[in-house]
């Protein structure tokens, strides 16, 4: 296939350089005289030209295929005067390639300098560009051979940090950025018509000094046989090398699937919430025995509107109780609802304070976050401060506000509003003494370390998005908005891929906020698919939140999330298996005596027939647990093939 773009001349020399290096390995001459360099593992063979700053042939060696006809950058500086930039290329001995890039300001004057890195162009074998598909990990993921020209910020957005171009018979390559320190960054992928994409990093620009060098985070390219899943897998293998909780995962909250939110207060359209302010009598236990009824049960509440007080405001104060009627019945409630087997967690925000709370009025002012205009943030109105995350006292307020509520009110664990997103509140306060703008990923896992300290180890700590893979390490697990923000162009069954790369981390889609599920049948069968938690939020009483049909999908998928529950809260996990129906999705998860596969035809046409090919262990028997019943499959050798029946749009689950 011949890329238009480039001259002709440009393709032959590239040709040349590949051939050039294979024979003479580690130093040869290439067509046009410019001293190239091979580097090469056994997967992968890169050709450097002289400088090194080009990649002039680009090998993948499982499946002996040239993924490059011309040259590509493998870096750019901008603006690219008075600075000096070095690449340095390793073999590794896992078959990937790992690159440094070093960028210094050579010039006599500061200089702010940003840099794409890495970065390879025209990626491709040349084939059917219908065959070149590629994998961008972006919350809800893009999986997918359609043209595309996406770029997310390395944020709630975009939480992994590899993408990777594979074709049909060729196999693939990626690019991995290998980031411990959340430096900020931006992923991008273009594939237009031709057969080829194009991908890199933005790194954000940053204020050299002269002379100062600017040391990039490591990158690796790697190779494989197969799809986009050896990626995945090589990410999986790198997380694993650092991975490491601040605190234990805990098992119980793994197995949480029906997560119920519960408000006090007036909210939603109701006159009251749980707790009756004449009386001062509480009533959650009692309303949470509703729930279940309603959802197959409730195995998680979350108190949103605890700290809300007429004198105080909804947020910042966290001293409810005398509010309330004292601390002594809201911890019998939670001990009501924990001797029925549901744990409680009590919410706080992590970037408002009520203007109406003590701290407002102390610290409002200088902790409050600037816009890059120097406005103070207003997202949700005046009627609040945004604290800025960077700010010291700030970090130990909420700590300390967060450890106290699991002591007084003994609740199982804390959850912090509003972080995981990482995008919305840059801030450009030059009081504070952070980088202006603020570096937001970062600074949220200052504030997420300091309360994880005040915890004990027991509580468990969640936010309102996934934030970035390094920062998941402070917490037990999240919301997400994966499912509802997934395009089903390039991801057909809404797979939350993250859930699958971080499958330790619990997570709790969200598919609307303060608006009815309605009769969305659809998104719980996204949510069972991905075996995740569904966050149930909205009143019983008025049916248009939880019509009666949802209500039972919703306890049909947590009857059978919960008796597989060892599997889906299993590490052994992979995303989209082969299937043997087009439009047919399936996802596995590994328990230590089982294995189950999640369903979801995503087609028009009814799945009637044999539907997965799986490795057979002698002994096995398999069921249709979205049926309820036993099924036949055609073993052959170490392979059962079995015959599923999947409406369209419908779901099903084999174990
Ligand atoms: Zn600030």
């Amino acid at each position: 296939m011949i890329d238009a773009r480039e001259p002709r001349r440009f393709r032959v020399r590239a040709m040349a350089a590949v051939f050039a290096s294979a024979l003479l390995s580690f130093r040869g001459v290439s067509a046009d005289r410019a001293p190239q360099r091979s580097v090469e593992t056994p997967a992968l063979r890169l050709v450097l030209d002289g400088d090194g700053r080009r990649a002039t042939g680009l090998a993948n060696r499982r499946t002996n295929t040239a993924w490059l006809r011309a040259p590509s950058p493998l870096f750019r500086v901008s603006p690219p005067g008075g600075t000096a930039a070095k690449l340095r290329a390793e073999p590794l001995a896992n078959g990937q390639v790992r690159l440094r890039l070093t960028v210094t300001n050579t010039s006599d004057a500061p200089r702010k300098v940003g840099a794409t890195f890495p970065l390879l162009e025209g990626i491709g074998t040349g084939k059917d560009a219908n065959d070149l598909a590629y994998c961008f990990p972006k919350s809800g993921a893009a999986v997918s051979s359609q043209p595309i020209d996406i770029r997310r910020r390395y944020s709630g957005l975009f939480p992994l940090q590899f993408m990777d171009v594979w074709h049909r018979r060729d196999g693939g390559v990626y690019l991995m950025t290998q980031d411990l320190e959340a430096h900020p960054k931006t992923f991008w992928l273009r594939k237009a018509q031709r057969p080829a994409v194009d991908f890199g990093v933005d790194h954000a620009p940053r204020m050299l000094t002269p002379g100062e060098a600017w040391a990039l985070p490591p990158a690796v390219l790697g190779a494989h046989e197969g799809d986009w899943h050896a990626a995945l897998a090589a990410y999986r293998r790198w997380v694993a090398t650092w991975y490491e909780p601040a605190a234990p995962r805990k098992r119980w909250f793994g197995e949480v699937f029906n997560f119920r939110q519960e408000f006090l207060h007036p909210n939603l359209g109701l006159p009251h919430g749980a707790f009756d302010p004449k009386a001062k009598a509480l009533r959650l236990a009692e309303m949470v025995r509703d729930d279940a009824a309603a959802f197959g049960g409730v195995d998680f509440v979350h108190v949103f509107d605890w700290s809300h007080t007429p004198a105080h405001g909804r947020v910042g104060q966290y001293d409810p109780w005398a509010y309330l009627g004292g601390v002594r019945p809201f911890r019998r409630e939670v001990a009501k609802l924990r001797a029925a087997g549901t744990p409680v967690g009590a919410y706080l925000e992590g970037y408002l304070i009520s203007r109406e709370a003590d701290v407002a009025k102390r610290h409002g002012e200088e902790w409050q976050m600037l816009t890059a205009e120097g406005k103070p943030y207003a997202r949700f109105g005046p009627g609040y401060v945004y604290p800025c995350p960077h700010v010291p006292e700030w970090r130990e307020y909420l700590a300390a506000a967060c450890e106290r509520v699991c002591r007084q009110a003994d609740v199982d664990g804390v959850y912090v509003d509003e972080l995981g997103f990482g995008y919305q509140y840059a801030c450009h306060n030059t009081a504070h003494g952070h980088e202006v703008p603020s570096v937001q990923v970062r600074e949220e896992m200052g504030l997420l370390r300091a309360v994880r300290r005040s915890l004990p180890a027991g509580k468990v700590l969640y936010t309102e998005e996934t934030p970035v893979d390094v920062a998941t390490q402070l917490l037990d697990g999240s919301f997400t908005y994966a499912i509802a923000g997934a395009d089903r162009r390039n991801n057909p069954a809404r797979v939350n891929l993250t859930r699958f790369a971080l499958p330790s981390l619990k997570t709790f889609e969200i598919i609307r906020c303060d608006r009815p599920l309605g009769n969305d049948l659809d998104a719980v069968r996204s949510i069972f698919f991905n075996g995740e938690g569904i966050w149930l939020e909205g009143p019983l009483s008025i049916e248009k939140w939880f019509p009666p049909e949802v209500r039972r999908l919703i306890a049909r998928t947590h009857r059978i999330l919960r008796e597989h529950r060892d599997a889906f809260r299993s590490n052994d996990v992979v995303p989209l298996v082969p299937t043997l129906y087009p439009g047919l999705y399936a996802n596995r998860f590994v328990a230590r005596d089982k294995v189950v596969w999640t369903l979801y035809n995503a087609s028009r046409e009814a799945v009637c027939g044999e539907a997965l090919d799986v490795r057979h262990v002698a002994g096995a028997a398999y069921f249709d647990a979205w049926n309820g019943r036993a099924v036949t499959a055609r073993i052959r050798n170490d392979r059962a093939v079995v015959a599923l029946m999947v409406p369209p749009g419908d779901v099903s689950c084999l174990v």
